[in-house]
């Protein structure tokens, strides 16, 4: 517990300060935490760096060095050149003034940008330091092939077995997902306005899970079921399941909109990744899906009190980033075929995805509120749709995460 309680200690502490460092001189940015993470108010990087901010209703697009960051309100996400990054932290407006995320600056934009930007973290003051490379010194280290543009660096360090890329999807390394078909045995799930009469969405999470189990084993990717069959398993030992040989969890689920005015009108697909719910919408599915914990008898593997929120909230940051991403790709893939309608990347506090050890994310596939989602959903086609358009969200997202791996340090491999 020690060791853990230092982790903690040692990364509270946020520098005061940002430094840019630039060939025409180092200023210094002031650093707010008034939201809890650390953020800098966009106009002071005007000046240092020749940042451009056009905040249009919740989108923020920055302009840097050529490149274009485009930011929304709220979520912890930036995408850049076709790549979305995951944010801790999140650009909100305060005083008339957009603040963006301090790891935006520290971490998104020397990957995206870097053969012109350096984060140093180790400068004095505890303060970090972002530096601008001058440009002779950016062409010269872009005069050998995949050096200075970093995330076009081929694979050259990858840990774990490297071998020639899988012909159906381009992945080197071996992988394994866990899959989390949601509810069973007692628990039904949602009960399915317009789904046939035999079926609930424990049924129907059931099917599309071992169908989604059956597309990655074709990708060549290990697959595993939190249950296979009929039965309920608890959901803070669900997660549990997701532990070294795992790169990701993926839990399955049907939404439904509760009785009232709206109940036959919304359709459509979203993917969460664990947070804080920040709406009354994203508060009710939360809701919904945890009340599975009512069905479940006995101990489990969750821990509780103070030590339990502390390991939570440490997993929270580690996973926090690469969760968002892919939440974001899996959901850019579902909602391509789903005739429901884009719902987006939401967050929310989902038990089932707090006891995972490695990025998790839940998919809510469609409405069974919804004639034409529940039609789809119930349907073999859909079904067989949904798992092979998760599967390709999660090869996207493999893809991504081999290519950090081969650019970090083979030390930094975990
Ligand atoms: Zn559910």
């Amino acid at each position: 517990m020690s060791a853990l309680l230092w982790l903690v200690l040692v990364t509270v502490p946020s520098p005061q300060v940002v430094w840019i460092a630039t060939p025409r001189g180092e200023t210094s940015v002031p650093v707010t935490t008034e939201r809890g993470t650390a953020a800098v108010a966009a106009p002071r990087l005007g000046p240092p760096l020749g940042v451009t901010v056009v905040l249009d209703g919740s989108r923020v697009t920055v302009g840097l060095s050529g490149a274009v960051f485009v930011f929304q309100l709220g979520a912890p996400f930036v995408r850049t050149g076709g790549v979305v990054y995951g944010l801790v932290g999140e650009p909100y407006v305060a005083r008339d003034t957009v603040f963006l995320p301090l790891h935006w600056l520290a971490d998104c934009v020397p990957r995206a940008l870097g053969g012109r930007y350096r984060w140093d973290p180790t400068s004095a003051a505890g303060a970090g330091r972002l530096v601008e490379l001058p440009i002779a010194s950016a062409v010269t280290a872009a005069a050998p092939p995949g050096v200075a543009s970093v995330p076009t660096l081929p694979p050259t360090s990858a840990p774990g077995p490297v071998s020639a890329p899988n012909p159906i999807t381009g992945l080197r390394q071996r992988h394994a997902v866990v899959i989390d078909p949601g509810h069973g045995g007692v628990d039904p799930g949602n009960p399915g306005r317009y789904f046939p009469s035999h079926l609930a969405e424990k049924d129907i999470t059931l099917a599309i899970g071992r169908l989604l189990r059956a597309e990655l084993v074709r990708r060549a990717i290990a697959a595993t079921l939190t249950r296979s069959t009929d039965t309920l398993i608890d959901l803070t030992d669900r997660g549990a399941l997701c532990r070294a040989a795992c790169d990701l969890f993926v839990s399955v689920h049907v939404n439904a909109m509760p009785d009232g005015r709206r109940v036959d009108r919304v359709s459509g697909v979203e993917t969460y990744f664990l947070s804080d719910a920040k709406t009354e919408d994203q508060q009710r599915v939360a809701q919904m899906e945890n009340e599975a914990i009512s069905f479940e008898t006995g101990t489990s593997s969750a821990a509780t009190g103070p030590l339990g929120f502390i390991l939570r909230d440490l997993q929270l940051n580690e996973y926090l980033r690469e969760s968002a991403q892919l939440a974001q790709l899996v959901q850019d893939s579902a909602s391509r075929i789903h005739p429901g309608g884009d719902r987006g990347v939401q967050q929310a506090g989902f038990t089932v995805l707090t006891t995972a050890r490695r990025p998790a994310i839940l998919v809510e596939t469609g409405f069974a509120t919804n004639r034409t989602d529940a039609a789809f959903l119930a349907s073999s086609l859909g079904q067989h749709k949904i798992a092979s358009a998760i599967a390709n969200g999660i090869v996207a997202y493999l893809l991504e995460l081999e290519r950090k791996r081969a650019i970090a340090v083979p030390a930094r491999g975990r």
